[in-house]
């Protein structure tokens, strides 16, 4: 048996020679859309990257594990989003696609262009009206007025009332593949060195000069700085002293099939952003249709309704996904689309379930929580198109380099942590 004062040294050592040697400078948890982006950053500069986040799980129904915002074919990308910040970080965003795409050899970035349909008498869910950006802000879009129906020429299949104003904004508004663009970003960022990890963090544990990082599995890594990057999960493991302010909640899209016929009538197609009067269902997005694994043509509408919930652990969040009620409002969501696509023949519908999280601000979270330990989370369903930004600007807080935005950086603290 060893003496007390023997293991004491031991430990000690033991503590010396791993604060030495970490086995990565910087490790990413959660590769999501903006892990990827955070690591392939961080990989630019910096050889000892690892991103630790699991694949998409083959069945949602019965996954027994953690899910994510990004498991889709579609994410609608365009300029005048939310507010003057949005606008920046994904005009950022989008200028980066097309050498992603030629980095890493896939392709993900469809510019469509984009409808935003809207009326001043409803409230929305912007922070700033997109009309209002428009006029100040020099991007390209062409403005129909409530009660003009110019419109209808460029874009015959649309039915929208007369008491909405239309935005047409262009390229490079339009869509994106989230699956294959977070590939896009893994290539780069293994092309950089950095390797990937598919493991669930159970625990983060920060000591004077490193971190630890625990998988459910039981390994460990250690690195001088962590990036939390898990979405609606960051509160549902040890990552943090405390909560963070971020909140989980539920949201519903449908697949609409239509015949391959059917979706090359459509071809040309813009994506949609429609502020609804409706009494049941808000804040209508659209993607065109789209070839699914299935092989299928599928429509994607998503929109917040009143049976959207704030599940506050993993546990309510897996039981979202393995039986929540992605059904009460199905007819609802049918009734509106043959509206949007009165001239559409469809052929099913089914409903989808997702999740996305919010922060009270508005804006994601990018911020240093402890000495070692970062986050970056709050897509407030939108986040796939501010991604690439996001990720950026989380990378260069945890290189300490000076921050690249005219756009204060306290709009992105945690502030309860203040
Ligand atoms: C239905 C729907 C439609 C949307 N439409 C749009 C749109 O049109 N345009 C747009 O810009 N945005 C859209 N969004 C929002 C966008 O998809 C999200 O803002 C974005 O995906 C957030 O990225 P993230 O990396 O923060 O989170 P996620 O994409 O959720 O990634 C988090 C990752 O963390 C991993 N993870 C979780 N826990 C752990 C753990 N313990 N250990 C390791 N890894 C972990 C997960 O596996 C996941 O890969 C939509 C979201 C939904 C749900």
């Amino acid at each position: 048996m060893r003496h007390s004062a023997e293991n004491a040294i031991l430990a000690f050592l033991e503590q010396t020679v791993e604060s030495m040697t970490t086995d990565f400078e910087f490790i990413v948890i959660g590769n999501g859309l903006f892990g990827s982006a955070a690591a392939r950053y961080l990989g630019k500069q910096c050889q000892a990257v690892a991103i630790i986040g699991p694949a998409e799980p083959e069945n949602e129904r019965t996954h027994d594990g953690v899910f994510a915002s990004h498991y889709d074919e579609r994410r609608l990308v365009r300029v005048l989003g939310h507010s003057r910040v949005r606008s920046k970080l994904g005009q950022m965003s989008m200028g980066n696609y097309r050498a992603l795409e030629k980095q890493s050899g896939i392709t993900f970035y469809e510019p469509v262009g984009y409808l935003i349909v809207n009326s001043e008498t409803i409230e929305d869910n912007n922070l700033e009206s997109p009309l209002e950006m428009a006029r100040d802000l020099d991007v390209p879009h062409t403005l129909y007025k409530e009660g003009d129906r110019s419109w209808q020429k460029q874009h015959p299949h649309f039915s929208f009332p007369t008491t909405h104003w239309i935005i047409h904004e262009p390229a490079p508004a339009g869509m994106i593949n989230p699956r294959a663009m977070l590939s896009a970003q893994n290539a780069i960022a293994e092309q950089q060195g950095s390797i990937i990890i598919p493991e669930l963090v159970a625990r983060v544990e920060e000591k004077s000069d490193f971190v630890k990082i625990e998988t459910q599995s039981g390994k460990h890594y250690t690195a001088r700085k962590v990036l939390v990057t898990v979405g609606a999960f960051t509160n549902c493991f040890e990552f943090f002293p405390k909560k963070l302010p971020l909140q989980a909640e539920t949201e519903t899209f449908i697949l609409a099939q239509v015949s391959t016929g059917e979706a090359n009538r459509l071809k040309g197609l813009p994506a949609l952003a429609y502020t609804i009067n409706d009494p049941v269902i808000r804040d209508i997005y659209m993607a065109p249709p789209v070839r699914y694994a299935d092989g299928n043509f599928y429509i994607k509408m998503g929109a917040n309704t009143p049976s959207d919930v704030q599940p506050n652990s993993l546990a309510e969040i897996q039981d979202w996904f393995h039986k929540g009620e992605s059904d009460s409002h199905l007819a609802d969501f049918e009734r509106v689309l043959r509206k949007i696509l009165p001239d559409v023949d469809f052929l099913s519908f089914e409903s989808k379930r997702c999740i996305i999280t919010r922060t009270a601000t508005k804006y994601p979270i990018i911020d240093q929580i402890t000495a070692r330990s970062f986050v970056t989370s709050g897509g407030n369903g939108s986040g796939a198109v501010t991604a690439d930004s996001i990720g950026r600007l989380a990378a260069s807080l945890l290189m300490k380099e000076p921050w690249i935005l005219q756009i204060p950086r306290n709009l992105f603290h945690a502030t309860e942590y203040d």
